[in-house]
């Protein structure tokens, strides 16, 4: 792997764009409507996934090409026209960016009110760039480490990748260490972005340490939510610090403290290069432990066969398949989003192909509102049909594990969309359709 051009970070973004497409056969046409695109919604990739993830010769159906760079159908036609037609036309800045606010604007990236609700407050004051929705767990969004080292064309997070100072939602450490003092119900941190692994092993360094404290040995689980395993596993490999990485790592595990990275990994491709294999291998041997999970995505991983062997290949390498979640609704979304019935289908024949040490998968899995709602299958007949879904994780803790109906819709996408079986859905303390009437946020 020495010496191959791939392993110096190259960043490209939107700029690059049409010199990167002329790799494929695309018309000038497609590009034209994807540079588009790009204008109002983020691209970034690297050198990796540009010359070693995406299979030049499959654009525009391959599936890592469809993860990562813009596609058309992710803008509805009449606003991608009017970019499309003030790029052409060379248009001012100061035009192109009026049309692009507007145009972001329509694209709803805040669904459910989540930051809102979730933020935690200690001494009087709200603790920025934290969540704590599940009792054992908190969420923290490092200042540092909202960016990624290439962008998912789904991602519901692209408002805070376009700049959009409203919708940052960072912070720093010491409120969540003054927080986590307060709860001693809480066992894990998340960190989370964007992508931590971004930030520099020093930088990181300076977030995790604080948690180490003894008087937090309450938290006994640190979690980092990261897709560098994939899109740049060079991180833990070649990097200039990656040595200094894989030691706090190490300083995290002897300091008793368990560390388990929340890799993304959305096609099983993403594992099939020496160095994905390597970075795998290096961030396990820190003793840390790795956990396997993505969304379900039209174009990109809908079919069975890929998550069996995902979830095969992650377990051969000593990771643990985790979640299979379904894409919440951020605007694109509409062009990635599967069908609920059909995303069951994908993850019961998945499930089904794989050895049991791979069927600690759970999904597909809805970050909803309320919780994390499960779909468990679908039962019945004809007009009798119901999904069978169950909350896996909730605001309240006791409705967790209780099974509960909604009517089959076979186009049903979202948690909102579903309605409850009259007399069946749950009632008194647990009614899982009160909160948002079935057609909420
Ligand atoms: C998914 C999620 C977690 C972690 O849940 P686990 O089931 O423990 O992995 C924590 N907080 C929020 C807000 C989440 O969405
Ligand atoms: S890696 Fe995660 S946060 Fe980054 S773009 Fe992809 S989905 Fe979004």
């Amino acid at each position: 792997m020495q010496g191959t051009p791939t392993e110096v970070f190259r960043p490209y973004g939107s700029r690059d764009l049409e010199v990167l497409l002329s790799r494929s056969s695309l018309s000038a046409s497609y590009r034209l409507q994807a540079r588009a695109v790009a204008e109002v919604l983020p691209f970034r990739a690297n050198s990796y996934v540009v010359d070693e993830l995406i299979d030049w010769s499959a654009v525009p159906d391959d599936p890592m090409f469809r993860l990562t760079f813009p596609q058309p159908e992710m803008l509805p036609a009449d606003d991608r026209e009017r970019v499309a037609g003030l790029l052409a036309a060379s248009a001012p800045r100061s035009r192109m960016q009026d049309v692009v606010r507007a145009v972001r604007a329509r694209l709803n990236p805040h669904p459910s009110g989540q930051r809102e609700r979730n933020v935690p407050v200690v001494d009087g004051r709200a603790v920025p760039g934290t969540q704590h929705k599940y009792r054992e767990t908190v969420l923290f969004f490092p200042r540092r480490g909202q960016t990624c080292h290439a962008y998912c064309t789904y991602c519901f997070r692209w408002a805070q990748f376009v700049g959009d100072a409203d919708l940052r939602f960072a912070g720093e450490v010491e409120p969540v260490v003054r927080y986590l003092a307060s709860r001693p119900e809480v066992s894990d941190v998340l960190l989370t972005g964007g992508d931590p692994l971004v930030m520099s092993a020093r930088m990181l360094a300076g977030y995790v340490e604080p948690l180490l404290a003894d008087h937090l040995a309450h938290v006994s689980t640190l979690r980092i939510g990261t897709k560098a395993l994939s899109y740049w596993p060079y991180r833990f490999v070649s990097d200039p610090d990656a040595g200094e990485l894989l030691d706090l790592f190490r300083r995290i595990v002897a300091a008793g403290r368990r560390l388990v990275v929340m890799a993304h990994y959305s096609h099983p491709r993403e594992l099939g290069t020496g160095v994905a294999v390597e970075a795998v291998r290096r961030v396990l041997e820190t003793g840390a432990s790795v956990r396997v999970q993505a969304p379900l995505i039209r174009g990109v991983n809908d079919e069975a066969a890929l998550w069996q062997e995902l979830w095969s290949s992650a377990v051969r390498l000593d990771m643990v398949p985790y979640y299979m979640f379904v894409e919440r609704d951020t605007g694109p979304q509409d062009h990635f989003a599967v069908p609920l019935g059909r995303a069951w289908e994908i993850y019961r024949d998945a499930y089904a192909g794989v050895s049991g040490l791979a069927r600690t998968v759970r999904g597909p899995v809805m970050s909803a509102d309320e919780g994390k709602v499960c779909v468990d299958g679908v039962l019945g007949a004809g007009e009798d049909r119901v999904f069978v879904l169950r909350y896996l994780q909730a605001r309240e803790p006791g409705w967790v594990g209780r099974p509960f109906l909604a009517r089959f819709d076979p186009a049903a996408t979202w948690w909102s969309q579903l309605q409850p079986v009259v007399g069946a859905a749950g009632a008194g303390e647990f009614d899982p359709f009160a909160v948002t009437g079935g057609a909420g946020p």
